[in-house]
């Protein structure tokens, strides 16, 4: 998913001419930077390209995570659900807000099972947070219907999924919050930085007056004395908004060059039998960033990869990888720290939260026996077709 392969001109441009002005604040100095507000037109940009009214631009997708929980009132006492494969940013925010996280199964969409999340919701529940990973759409139809049965808001971590459309409707835009981030690995980047879509006012005010300490940010902007309650510093600067502006310029661009290198790889692999790719509910809308499937067990996966390796084209085995699987967080499991308390897994007058590597059963069968390429935007016709020959051997390797 990384746009910083195209990081080009475009933004160079773009940093310069905040430079020249020489504010790189996002507020006031308005005679200064002779009316350039570049955070808010990437807002207003932003809003537009995913048919959402409102969004906040913030500094990472964590940060949106948390703004985002923050304006939705949750906190200690608050249960959110969230999936078991995704970034460990999403459970980090809801820790970071107090709130006790808890982990539901995914599916072959590789996002949140609906049917386990009907199982997790409590009288506690105050979120669901489904994450669109790897650039394709959870079964969010079906998640919602849950959620709005039990009157709960749901929050999609879109921070994988920008450029992501389900039948001509951006991912975000579905539920009560949409969060993004524009990391150094994302589709559009800005180094840094993270965005809050919502169609809610009164919730992007909330976000808003959070993110930069409270203030007063009605009817919009700042500069309003008083401060409504306490807040923080998640504020995006200029320069990020200046590069994302230029970046955004070049999603239907990255998306359909994606969609086409990832065409060719699921072409290749609809050749070798007992593979069976991920769910994608909309071919069309997918942001296709990366091209994931199944095979028979884990042992069939271990195999198939190490032959693509020896061809230099190894993918990535979920059943191992560290850093997205609920099987595979040691940190979480352990409870571990920096806080002499041990906050936030031990609470004050309440039970110790605890975390077992075994609870996720179908998401670590499913992880085992799961492969993913990243689709690079600058793979050439000869990297494709290095690409095909692998799968070819690696198919008669089985
Ligand atoms: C990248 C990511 C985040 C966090 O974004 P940062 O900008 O790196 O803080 C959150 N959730 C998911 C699913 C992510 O992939």
């Amino acid at each position: 998913m990384p746009g910083f392969e195209w990081l080009g001109r475009e933004e160079k441009e773009a940093v310069v001419d905040v430079m020249d002005r020489g504010v790189l604040f996002r507020y006031e100095f308005a005679e200064k930077r002779g009316d350039a507000w570049r955070v808010r037109q990437f807002e207003e940009a932003f809003a537009a390209y995913a048919g959402a009214k409102h969004a906040l631009a913030v500094t990472s997708g964590s940060a949106a995570l948390k703004v985002a929980l923050c304006a939705l009132g949750v906190g200690p006492g608050d249960e959110v659900i969230t999936q078991g494969f995704t970034f460990v940013a999403t459970w980090e925010a809801i820790l970071d807000c107090g709130a006790e996280p808890v982990f539901c199964e995914i599916d072959d969409t590789l996002c949140m099972d609906p049917a386990d999340l009907e199982k997790k919701i409590t009288p506690r529940t105050r979120c669901i947070v489904p994450v669109h990973m790897m650039g394709a759409p959870a079964d969010i139809g079906r998640i919602k219907a849950v959620a709005d049965a039990h009157g709960v808001p749901v929050l999609e971590d879109t921070a994988q999924a920008a450029g992501c459309f389900l039948n001509g409707r951006h991912m975000g835009t579905f539920g009560k919050v949409g969060t993004f981030s524009f990391d150094a690995v994302k589709t559009l980047t800005t180094g840094e930085g993270g965005m809050v879509i919502t169609d809610d006012a009164d919730l992007w005010r909330r976000a808003s007056e959070y993110h930069d300490h409270g203030h007063d940010h009605r009817p919009v902007g700042r500069g309003n004395e008083g401060r409504n309650f306490f807040g923080f510093n998640f504020r995006m600067m200029e320069l990020q908004g200046a590069i994302g502006l230029a970046q955004l310029a070049k999603m239907p661009a990255m998306v359909q060059t994606y969609q086409k290198h990832k065409n060719a790889m699921l072409e290749a692999l609809g050749q070798v039998p007992g593979l069976s790719p991920r769910r994608v509910a909309d071919r069309s809308g997918d942001a296709a960033t990366f091209v994931s499937w199944f095979l028979p067990d884990a042992q069939a996966a271990a195999r198939f990869n190490k032959s693509l390796a020896d061809s230099g084209c190894g993918a990535v085995p979920w059943g191992v990888n560290t850093w997205h699987s609920y099987p595979n967080w040691e940190q979480l499991h352990a409870g571990a720290t920096p806080i002499a308390s041990g906050w936030p897994f031990k609470r004050p007058g309440g039970a110790d939260l605890r975390f077992g590597p075994a609870d996720l059963p179908n998401t670590k069968e499913l992880l085992g026996r799961c492969l993913s390429w990243q689709i690079m935007l600058n793979w050439d016709d000869a990297k494709i077709e290095a690409m095909r020959q692998a799968v070819a051997k690696a198919a008669k390797e089985l």
